[in-house]
């Protein structure tokens, strides 16, 4: 029996500091309310607004914890909502191992398997299963839905799966997983949708933020990843260095005799474009504005690297028919797009510079053999999705 009409669907982030909330009406993909508590313990905020972006009035509380952070959020939500029935909470878990392909629903055999794969994502995965254990406790017998990053790239083939270390590291789980999985769904559901004969094609998409990979998608499947084992490999981020020769962690570890703390410090948080500028931004809008010879240093490498991974990923598919540019740089970088694709003639592609300024969906030109298309991602509503088919609710068909 479907729930009543007044359900919906919540869906939780955790980050290592912060939670991403969003409430969904059982109806639509619409959000009824966007939100988010940040700097999690003695100097926490949180922010909720409605669908229309007003901020939400506050319930009391305190944000020392995840758990405190989940109660003033679900205060909030009944303050303002007191009919609210929530028909399932929805998770995104950073990593599901081998185990899982697809969302699956929270029974204490799977909680079990997620908390043994911390140690395959030390820095995220207790927080998600933090989460998950503080909804359970604030929603007794409300579905909780895992929806995992490492999910849509499971089917990869063995040579993009591995590492040429000894088997037994590929037997024990030290694999290729790729992440940003919610983000690839939910684009390649687009393309299905909106161009299905580009769907079935040869597709790169640049999920380009804060966090930043690639994927190569051939008819639909994930068939190469640029991140691996963990969230570091592949391209230059934020404030993470990417790919990087093994060699150079143990020059950390020999020549400077620095421990795994340190050097974790370094490759998480003071390398990618923070680290390539000198210090100057990890923010990829404040180099573009900065101009001068440290942000030029990172922008120029990390367009380089974008553009490596693209001929790489053509090399795994044996071409390309479409790149798909998302994510907060991708989105709304018009620069890197321009830089990336300026250079990628070989590869078919030829950059409208009309279109790209306005961000169009379609920014390659009609001569360009490849397409070139910005499709803004939204890992929340993949999240959503997942929760309401779990619940077992139809959404609405719009006309
Ligand atoms: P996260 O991985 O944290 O979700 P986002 O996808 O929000 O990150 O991306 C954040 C990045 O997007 C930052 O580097 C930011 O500077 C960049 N960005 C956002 N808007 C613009 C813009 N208009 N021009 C250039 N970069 C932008």
């Amino acid at each position: 029996m479907n729930p009543p009409n007044n359900s919906a669907f919540l869906t939780l982030n955790a980050g290592s500091s912060s939670l991403k909330v969003a409430l969904f009406s059982a109806d639509d993909d619409h959000a009824l309310v966007t939100g988010q508590a940040e700097r999690i313990g003695a100097e926490g905020s949180l922010v909720l607004k409605d669908a229309l972006g007003r901020p939400l009035p506050l319930a009391e509380g305190s944000l020392t914890n995840h758990s405190d952070a989940l109660a003033m959020v679900i205060a909030t939500l009944q303050q303002t909502r007191p009919d609210l029935d929530l028909a399932a909470v929805g998770h995104r878990v950073v990593h599901g191992g081998t185990h899982y392909d697809q969302p699956v629903t929270i029974t204490p055999e799977v909680l079990e398997t997620l908390e043994a794969l911390s140690p395959f994502a030390p820095l995220h995965q207790p927080h998600n299963i933090a989460g998950i254990r503080a909804a359970q406790a604030a929603f007794p017998g409300v579905p909780q839905v895992a929806c995992f990053d490492t999910a849509f790239h499971r089917g990869q083939p063995f040579v993009n799966d591995s590492f040429a270390l000894p088997h037994r590291y590929y037997q024990q789980g030290v694999r290729r997983y790729g992440f940003h999985g919610l983000s690839y769904d939910y684009v390649t559901g687009e393309l299905q949708r909106m161009a299905p004969h580009l769907f079935a094609g040869r597709v790169v998409i640049a999920h380009l933020g804060n966090g930043a990979s690639m994927c190569a998608i051939h008819g639909g499947h994930s068939v190469a990843s640029s991140m691996g084992f963990s969230v570091l490999d592949g391209l230059p981020m934020g404030t993470r260095c990417g790919n990087i020769d093994p060699g150079v962690l143990l020059y950390m570890l020999e020549q400077e005799k620095l421990n795994t703390a340190q050097i974790r410090q370094i490759l998480y948080n003071e390398s990618g474009l923070l680290g390539l500028s000198g210090g100057l931004s990890n923010d990829m809008r404040t180099l573009e504005q900065a101009d001068n010879a440290e942000s030029h240093r990172a922008i120029d490498y990390f367009v380089f690297r974008v553009q490596r991974e693209l001929g790489a990923m053509a090399a795994a598919m044996g071409g390309v028919d479409l790149l798909v540019f998302c994510g907060g740089i991708g989105e709304n970088s018009r620069v890197v797009r321009r830089r990336v694709c300026e250079r990628l003639g070989w590869i078919g592609i030829e950059i409208d510079h009309g279109r790209n300024a306005e961000s169009a969906m379609v920014v390659s030109s009609e001569f360009s053999r490849t397409t070139v298309m910005v499709i803004p991602t939204r890992e929340d509503l993949v999240i959503a999705r997942a929760a309401r088919a779990a619940a077992g609710v139809q959404k609405k068909e719009t006309a």
